[in-house]
């Protein structure tokens, strides 16, 4: 999705995630080491893959995000650039959305959840809860909030409500985020719970929770309803809804030696992500023309949550290894 241009609507970054030791002890250890191939300008906020096989003179390939985090980024620094704002105008009642972007092991995980007991590396999902419930508890007396919370994933594109495995989607109207379970939640606590809970749901009937999760789309919702008196003497209701999206790998799966049930679960999470690949390139192009929302249940389901006035950031990780690999 690097090709994607940035909007108002739609902000690419991309982060890349520091070597773990093995891959580190691999670096080092090969003669003319495949280290430094991908660079990252922080401040330009670009990527330049360098080839280092190419000719004297032959052009490298850059490419521009809206902002860049390198292998020492810090949790806080994603957030506080790039999903605070977007908490902000979801709280002032307009949609937006988080995907986290990229192959299995490049660290979306780690970008959307982290480790929650950490403070320092505590990722999007817990520092969003918190802003969440923070932001509300400051804000000025005559306004009332309710915040409401919905789990699910999309497995071989199916949607399972995590608060609600025994809910089916009907086959004729498809699902809307209407039809999915959503549970009130007053506190950071209370909603933390409620995604414990959705966790175990998740889990049950998974053989291997990682090749699960490689393979499934998760999407944490909260939606925001503020109630204020207007000046008309009359309750004003706005609502805005924030969808935290971890999406399956996206390594490309039609590898050879993929048969069978394998080849058509990959075709189904290729769908999905090929499908959001075309809604966000049609919204960041800013094209008035047709944009193609029902063709996943992914992009059907957030449909109004990604373009008018709804913001969306798509993180793209990456590490700089499989990079490497690509460019050889
Ligand atoms: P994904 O969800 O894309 O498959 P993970 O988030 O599970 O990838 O990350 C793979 C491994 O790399 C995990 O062990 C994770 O803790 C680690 N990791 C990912 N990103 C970072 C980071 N920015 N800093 C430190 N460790 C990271
Ligand atoms: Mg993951």
């Amino acid at each position: 999705m690097s090709k994607v241009k940035s909007s108002e609507t739609v902000k690419v970054v991309v982060r890349c995630r520091p070597l773990n030791r093995k891959e580190a002890a691999g670096v080092t250890g090969t003669p003319g080491g495949r280290g430094g191939i991908v660079e990252m300008d922080v401040h330009r906020g670009q990527v330049v893959l360098r080839n280092p096989r190419a000719l004297p003179g032959e052009p490298q390939k850059t490419f521009t995000f809206d902002s860049v985090y390198d292998a020492s980024s810090r949790q806080r620094d994603l957030y506080d650039e790039t999903v605070r704002p977007l908490i902000h105008s979801v709280l002032d009642g307009f949609n937006g959305t988080i995907f986290a972007y990229g192959q299995t092991g490049t660290g979306k995980t780690y970008t959307m959840q982290g480790a929650w007991l950490e403070p320092e590396r505590r990722g999007v999902i817990p520092n969003a809860f918190e802003h969440v419930f923070t932001q509300i508890s400051r804000s000025a007396a005559d306004r009332q909030y309710l915040v409401r919370a919905s789990y699910l994933e999309i497995y071989r594109e199916e949607i399972r409500d995590l608060l609600d495995p025994n809910l089916r989607e009907s086959p004729e109207s498809g699902v809307y985020v209407r039809d999915l379970t959503s549970c009130v939640c007053k506190s950071v606590k209370e909603i933390e719970e409620l995604m414990n809970l959705g966790n175990q749901v998740r889990s049950v009937g998974a053989t291997d929770m990682n090749e699960h999760s490689s393979r499934s789309h998760t999407l944490f919702l909260i939606t925001v309803e503020c109630s204020q008196m207007g000046p008309d003497g009359r309750q004003h209701i706005r609502v805005g809804r924030l969808n935290l999206v971890d999406l399956a790998g996206s390594e490309r799966q039609a590898k050879t030696g993929v048969h069978g049930e394998r080849l058509k679960e990959a075709a189904k999470i290729n769908l999905s992500l090929s499908a959001l690949g075309n809604v966000i390139s049609a919204l960041a192009d800013g094209c008035s023309g047709h944009v193609p929302y029902r063709d996943s249940k992914l992009t059907r389901l957030l449909q109004d949550s990604l373009g008018g006035n709804a913001k969306t950031v798509m993180v793209e990780t990456l590490t700089t290894l499989r990079y490497a690999n690509r460019a050889k």
